[in-house]
């Protein structure tokens, strides 16, 4: 067996002739990405328009939900795709979509970008979704960095999904953490969470080209700082452990 053949992240093995069986299909693709097309409705702005992954996000302080327009066909998005530096995975937050594109050089580079609530930090059903997109955008060589984020202060997908599983906090996070929003416990479980919602791009794209993020959150800057998550030390943490060991602390 030769080693160069593997791809190797925390258990994840795979040759490489068995990452191509798993490509998903243009319609899987579009499916898994239409599973976030009510995320506008968790921050009750149900209204506003879902802008292209080939977008710029919207300024700040409006939310950027990122959807495939009806009209986009396979053709184009794979043209689209040929010029695409960096995928940015990151959540929809209306203080973080912008800023974070900015920060990883939009406007510059060309950035792909796939704003949806909560980033790549995701309950189970969603990281399934997250996976088959991965898996389809992996085909795409010339992409030479995914940049798979979330962000601290009070993300508010994660205060959905716990409130899902029967953790209510208005604060979320933090606020069951009893600490601060932005505060060094929530970014590290924060942090946690984003290396487990990493592994499905390291999976499709390979670990060189995977870079987890916290985005941090300056309010007052209207700004974010993206602070690399060293995978070699943040514990994988998924939404339903975290609410685990929520639940225990309660107790
Ligand atoms: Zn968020």
């Amino acid at each position: 067996m030769n080693n160069k053949n593997y791809q190797t992240y925390q258990g994840v093995k795979m040759v490489k002739s068995e990452r191509k069986e798993m490509l998903s299909t243009w319609d899987q693709f579009k499916e898994a990405l239409a599973a976030f097309a009510q995320d506008l409705t968790i921050v009750g702005h149900a209204e506003e328009a879902t802008i292209s992954p080939f977008d710029e996000p919207k300024d700040y302080g409006q939310y950027s939900l990122v959807q495939i327009p009806e009209n986009l066909e396979e053709d184009e998005f794979k043209r689209k795709m040929a010029d695409i530096d960096t995928i940015l995975i990151t959540c929809m937050d209306k203080r973080v979509a912008r800023p974070a594109w900015v920060a990883e050089g939009g406007g510059n580079k060309k950035i792909m970008i796939l704003a949806i609530g909560g980033g790549v930090v995701q309950n189970q059903q969603r990281h399934n979704s997250m996976e088959i997109i991965a898996s389809y955008l992996g085909k795409f060589n010339n992409v030479s960095q995914v940049v798979a984020a979330d962000h601290d202060c009070i993300c508010g997908a994660v205060k959905f999904f716990l409130n899902s599983l029967g953790l209510l906090h208005d604060q979320g996070l933090p606020g069951l953490l009893k600490v601060d929003p932005g505060d060094k416990a929530e970014k590290k479980l924060m942090e946690s969470l984003i290396a487990y919602g990493a592994q499905p791009w390291i999976k499709a794209f390979g670990a060189d080209k995977v870079i987890a993020k916290n985005a941090e959150v300056d309010e007052t800057n209207h700004d974010v700082n993206m602070v690399v998550v060293d995978l070699s030390q943040a514990e994988p943490l998924n939404i339903e452990q975290l609410a685990e060991q929520l639940k225990q602390r309660q107790d």
